[in-house]
């Protein structure tokens, strides 16, 4: 569809009246649908896209988390994911501009701490309501052994979700870099690497019927 049709299109008004100008009138109608049937087909296509690069990345982290340390697999799916996740960080949508380098770091670093994020203080030990929690030492006093389950308290340092939580020192220390944006960048990282975990339960699903 021309660029003049579809502006004739939107700039006239629109009359179904079988006279002389019946033609173009139902050009014009053709015209918007057809532009509005493109959006549709873009939006389509950009969600098929991205939508396929998740799960192609899901597949990576999946392998990686699951294999052992040191398997020559998990090790081969690991670069495939830290180049795919870069790759990611970049998109428009995120407005992260950096560099090729950082990008990589931020990339490598959200993988190890995908795979390393249990809390180091209550190790994602739950109590009875399946709360990450630590045992209470206040209450632990008069508690005997009969008397029931041990006193638990949410873990302090996690809040109850049994998830550590990395701090940008320790960011700072493993990748050596401090950039403004790296607590986004990071954000981003992990977003998207849930995302495609997601988008690959999603296809397994449907896959599975
Ligand atoms: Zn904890």
């Amino acid at each position: 569809m021309s660029r003049e049709s579809l502006a004739h299109a939107l700039s006239g008004p629109v009359s179904l009246a079988e006279d002389q100008w019946r033609e173009r009138d139902v050009d014009r109608l053709h015209a918007i649908a057809s532009a509005q049937l493109l959006r549709d087909q873009d939006a389509r296509c950009q969600w098929a896209r991205r939508s396929v690069a998740l799960c192609s990345l899901g597949v990576d982290v999946f392998t990686y988390a699951t294999l052992p340390e040191g398997d020559s697999g998990g090790i081969r799916a690991f670069k495939r994911a830290e180049e795919k996740l870069k790759d990611y960080l970049g998109w428009n949508e995120f407005r992260l501009s950096l560099r090729e380098s950082t990008k990589i770091a931020v990339a490598r670093h959200s993988l190890l701490e995908h795979k390393n994020s249990t809390c180091r203080v209550c190790n994602g030990k739950t109590d009875e309501d399946r709360i990450p929690s630590i045992p209470d030492v206040d209450r632990l006093k008069g508690w005997r052994e009969g008397d029931g389950p041990v006193p638990m308290r949410a873990c302090p340092s996690c809040g109850g979700t049994g998830k550590h939580k990395w701090t940008d020192e320790e960011r700072f220390n493993s990748t050596g870099i401090r950039h403004k944006v790296m607590d986004r960048a990071f954000s981003v990282a992990h977003e998207l690497l849930t995302a495609s975990v997601i988008e690959l339960d999603i296809r397994t699903r449907n896959l599975r019927g």
